[in-house]
């Protein structure tokens, strides 16, 4: 690419409305009279409808570019390039409201201004509301509406003016005000790139020249530094403790020396090179590069912690989060049902904990059910297992958006609006203090890792009272210890009577987060360690996750039913202590917790 292309601003938008509304020709027309189009295309897809006895359609022409774009000419398939004099635009397609807001949510297409086309004959339909419905829910805030087909309606300015008034009265509603509204006809050509003799009786500008009036969003490299770890690579020669942390930049900008820290884990450190995987080392990197860095200082970190620059604002971390959320599932989402989020490169359990608002995003009826149905717009309150850290769409969109999951369908979308604070807040910030002031051994984790053969991991084993769980741990324990592992059995009593020998039984936060902080300890010394509880409520689980990493802990169920929250392994009480300690092993060797 020469310098001089380089220099030009490129802005994403979206064009959408009712199928047959007209989108595809106004983009047609735009790339026909914008000279955006290569040489002879035109006159190629006129000699083609010919030969086919087809009437032309500048709606071809996007078809026609889609083509070549998808046997690998340009770019990708749903996306196609124009240029105004002041700048380059990619328009995004959005066929369908579903997959543009797939699109939206996942981040494979980002619109910062909307173009939505609303049919002059039919009018306002169904899904002008829905899709104007999305791009308020998206945080889409600059809208050019136009009223095309007017060759329809003899141009009648009666006819806009009530379409005008219908949709601006519905747009008010929903927080929107567009940046105009104007009248074209596609097909025709008229006030598409250029005024229209037709239109006179309006005065404002034709499309080509109002899409010049978009602003520009902040670029996302002017943001907080965000990359989602995507990824840990060790370098495995001997002796060579170095690992690079990998993923993409989705905002801000970073350099070498610059203090950094990882969330919700915390850890903190400095970078001490930047690893570009084509172009070899670099001083400063920013917002859409994909990228790795070693550190300073090794630090502990996994695939979905978000790093952060340290001096800037930081996301929120919590369990608890407010959001717009659009459901496309063929089931409803339901409170009490677990789904999965996913949200930069985290996943985590999920639940609907409360419907604030719920709308039926083609009439914007607001309904008191308590579930969210498919294409249903939902304000609500979601409550994670894991404590992820995220922003909000006003400040970065890129990690304020998320996805969920229902078995192993993408069933909805959101952006995350509020930051609520959860009931571990207090603790979580106490464990921040903790490994802020950590005194760490020289000897790191990964050489402890790679001596002992064994990921150092909490096993918990839970279940009902009259289950009995400890006979299980204790068997375990003897097995791994024979094969060589470095394991130990915590038993819960021995705490009771030792280090919480000072307080009630009653107590439970405390001895649940002591229970944390021992386990912690010996985790930090490389062990594996086994401990039983009866009962833990997800509150308690929660705690002991913001004490220990989440991934540091493996969850395991003895008994028939099916509990509530995410577990790991399921095991039956009467399968017989043999079988049952020798799936456990198993899942150890899955998870990589036994290496050699
Ligand atoms: P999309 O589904 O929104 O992409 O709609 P298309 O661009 O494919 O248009 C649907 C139909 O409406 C096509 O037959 C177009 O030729 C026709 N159409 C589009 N714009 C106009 C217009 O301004 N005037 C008239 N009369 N027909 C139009």
């Amino acid at each position: 690419m020469d310098t001089c292309k380089m220099e030009r601003e490129l802005m994403n938008i979206v064009i959408t409305g009712h199928v047959d509304h007209g989108k595809s020709t106004v983009i047609g027309r735009l790339f026909a009279e914008t000279g955006t189009l290569p040489e002879g295309k035109l006159e190629g897809i006129r000699q083609k409808c010919k030969r086919e006895g087809k009437d032309f359609e500048y709606a071809f022409l996007l078809d026609a570019l889609k083509d070549e774009q998808s046997q690998g000419i340009t770019i990708d398939a749903a996306r196609a390039f124009f240029k105004t004099v002041k700048r380059d635009y990619l328009i995004i397609d959005a066929p369908g409201h579903i997959e543009f807001l797939k699109n939206m949510v996942t981040g494979a297409a980002r619109a910062q201004a909307a173009i939505l086309v609303i049919d002059a004959k039919e009018g306002v339909r169904e899904n002008s509301f829905r899709h104007g419905y999305m791009l308020s829910l998206l945080g889409i805030k600059q809208i050019i509406v136009v009223v095309n087909k007017m060759d329809l309606v003899d141009y009648d300015e009666k006819v806009y003016n009530s379409i005008v008034s219908e949709y601006s009265e519905f747009l008010k509603k929903i927080n929107l005000k567009p940046l105009m509204f104007l009248p074209a006809s596609a097909v025709k050509g008229d006030n598409i790139a250029k005024k229209s003799e037709k239109l006179r009786w309006y005065e404002g500008d034709s499309l080509l020249t109002a899409i010049d009036k978009f602003v520009k969003e902040k670029s996302s490299d002017e943001l907080p530094f965000r990359m989602p770890v995507q990824q840990v690579y060790r370098f495995t020669k001997d002796g060579d403790d170095r690992r690079i942390v990998g993923g993409r930049i989705e905002s801000g900008s970073i350099k070498v020396g610059d203090k950094i820290v990882f969330l919700p884990s915390n850890k903190k450190t400095k970078i001490k090179s930047i690893e570009e995987f084509n172009s070899g080392k670099k001083e400063s990197v920013s917002a859409g590069y994909s990228t790795g860095f070693t550190m300073e200082e090794e630090v502990y970190v996994n695939r979905g912690d978000i790093m952060c620059k340290l001096g800037e604002k930081l996301p929120n971390v919590s369990t608890l989060l407010k959001c717009n959320l659009f459901w496309m599932g063929k089931n409803p989402m339901e409170e009490g049902k677990r789904y999965k989020l996913r949200l930069g490169t985290t996943k985590t359990p999920v639940m609907l904990k409360k419907i604030i608002k719920n709308l039926d995003a083609s009439n914007l009826e607001i309904s008191n059910k308590n579930c969210i149905e498919r294409h249903d717009v939902a304000e609500c309150i979601l409550e994670t297992e894991n404590p992820i850290a995220y922003d909000l769409t006003d400040e970065i969109s890129q990690t304020s958006r998320f996805v969920i999951i229902d078995g192993y369908d993408q069933a909805g979308g959101g952006i995350i609006v509020e930051a609520i604070e959860d009931e571990q807040k207090v603790s979580r910030e106490q464990v921040y203090i903790r490994e802020d002031k950590w005194y760490s051994s020289d000897i790191s984790r990964n050489e402890r890792i790679n001596e002992y053969g064994q990921n150092p991991r909490l096993i918990l084993i839970t279940g009902p009272k009259k289950v009995d769980k400890k006979v299980i741990a204790k068997k375990l324990e003897r097995k791994l210890f024979e094969s060589g592992k470095y394991v130990y059995y915590l038993g819960i009593g021995n705490l009771l009577r030792g280090l919480n020998a000072d307080i009630d039984k009653e107590k439970r936060h405390e001895h649940v987060r002591r229970l944390g902080e021992v386990s912690h300890l010996m985790l930090d010394s490389g062990l594996i360690v086994i401990a039983t509880a009866s009962d833990l409520t997800v509150d308690e689980l929660k705690l002991l996750k913001a004490i220990i990493h989440q991934d540091d802990m493996l969850k395991i169920y003895v008994d028939g039913e099916k509990p509530d929250e995410m577990i790991d392994l399921l095991l039956e009480k009467d399968e017989g202590v043999e079988d049952n300690v020798k799936k456990i092993v198993e899942l150890l060797k899955k998870k990589g917790v036994l290496l050699k």
